[in-house]
């Protein structure tokens, strides 16, 4: 059989655990005896990380630049335990957060719908996509422990040598805690955007929600950008697509959330989009069967899986035993990325290629073939638990 061709190289970048274990077994069994792959490796293994001094996270992003399309494997965001584990040198930073800062991307998140595996919400009939902010607030703080009685002041010094502002946060009589947090016109314009653009690129009416009744300037703020760029430049767009774009307060959206159909995009603050996205994926029924995409303004893509790197079911398998580790997201990361890589060479073949392995991905599950986690939460009968190896080879006999 000739393997279907690539022009342009996907910038690949590998992770840690078990799913770094599936990654190999992904490329190995569906998509290398079909497809003559073309990637620029990097490797985000925390021991690369630790040997590279984190260069290689900031070289594959540069790639990713270079190169318009990335696949990311799950890595570990090292904590106090794994800078232990790992003998590292430095308690490196998310190589997620260094990636988006190094994109400035939006990331959105949408569950793999099957058959089998039913929302614990009974309306949802239909996907929804969270657009999640991922620059600022919370992610980029200062936070300060109070010790007892004294001003906390917020102070912003004009680099031009204007005057000074100042605003009281709390006058502390005793002991407590205080943060600042920060955002940037830019990137809320760039969220705005991304989202917009997804809205238009899937099809998809999209909301936005914030806190801007109690945040009158912060929140505020994003409100108003979103609607300035939208009625600037999306507005007659969105119209002739017939879709449409609004703004409603965070309480409201997560209440029209839970009586919708589903179909939609809800764009997210930073904070919001980090945890209503893990509500949703558990509510859709596992955060195994969750992709990601961190799209740019500039028009980068890089596709990833919801989940992380699957610490508990690593050592199982370390140990010898066996594991029944769901790929099905990591798989839907690499037709992701084979598919957008498709669409921007021409390559109709590589389209229809990571279309069939999505749907031979779906069939195998809905014909009762499944990893543990969803064999212990679906409504078919008759259905056979896989290991982690006999899942993915049942995927590739159905290829
Ligand atoms: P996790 O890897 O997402 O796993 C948490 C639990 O969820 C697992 O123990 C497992 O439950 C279940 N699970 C997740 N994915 C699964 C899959 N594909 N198949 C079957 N079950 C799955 O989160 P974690 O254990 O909190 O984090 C482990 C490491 O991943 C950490 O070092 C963290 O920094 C990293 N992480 C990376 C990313 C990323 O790169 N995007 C995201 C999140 C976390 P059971 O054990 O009950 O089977
Ligand atoms: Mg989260």
């Amino acid at each position: 059989m000739t393997k279907i061709a690539m022009t342009t190289p996907l910038v690949e970048m590998d992770g840690d655990e078990m799913t770094r274990i599936i990654w190999q077994m992904i490329k190995d069994e569906l998509i290398c005896p079909f497809v003559d792959l073309k990637t620029e490796y990097y490797d985000l293994g925390l021991k690369n990380r630790e040997a590279t001094h984190d260069q290689v996270t900031v070289d594959s992003a540069e790639a990713t630049k270079r190169l318009g399309v990335a696949v990311k494997c799950a890595t570990i965001t090292p904590n106090a335990a794994r800078v232990e584990e790992y003998g590292l040198s430095e308690m490196w930073k998310s190589p997620n957060g260094t990636i988006r800062a190094l994109l400035d991307g939006t990331v959105f998140r949408a569950p793999i719908v099957v058959k089998g595996i039913e929302p614990y919400v009974r309306t949802w009939k239909k996907p929804i996509t969270i657009a999640r902010h991922a620059y600022g607030d919370v992610y980029k703080n200062t936070e300060l422990r109070i010790p007892g009685p004294g001003k906390v002041e917020l102070v912003y010094t004009p680099a031009n040598g204007g005057d000074e502002v100042r605003a009281t946060v709390q006058d502390f009589v005793e002991p407590g805690i205080a943060q600042g947090i920060h955002n940037l016109d830019a990137s809320i314009e760039s969220f705005a955007r991304a989202s917009f653009e997804y809205a238009l690129s899937t099809h998809q009416t999209i909301w936005f929600a914030a806190k801007d009744t109690i945040s009158k300037t912060y929140d505020h703020r994003f409100k108003d950008i979103f609607q300035e760029v939208f009625d600037a430049d999306y507005r007659a767009r969105f119209e002739e697509a017939g879709i449409e774009y609004f703004y409603t307060l965070i309480d409201d959206a997560v209440a029209r959330v839970i009586r919708s159909e589903g179909g939609f995009i809800w764009a997210c603050k930073n904070y919001d989009g980090d945890v209503m996205s893990d509500m949703l994926s558990t509510a859709f029924g596992s955060l195994a069967m969750m992709t990601s995409v961190l799209v740019s303004p500039h028009g980068y893509f890089e596709y990833e899986a919801a989940h992380g790197t699957v610490q508990r079911h690593y050592y199982k398998h370390l140990a010898g035993e066996e594991t029944s580790t769901n790929s099905v997201a990591t798989i839907f990361a690499w037709t992701g990325a084979l598919r957008k890589r498709g669409e921007l060479d021409g390559l109709s073949d590589l389209v229809a290629f990571a279309d069939r392995l999505e749907q031979a991905t779906i069939d195998t599950i809905e014909a009762g073939e499944m990893t543990g986690d969803l064999a212990a939460i679906t409504t078919l009968e008759n259905v056979t638990k896989l290991n982690t190896q006999d899942f993915i080879k049942a995927v590739a006999s159905r290829m």
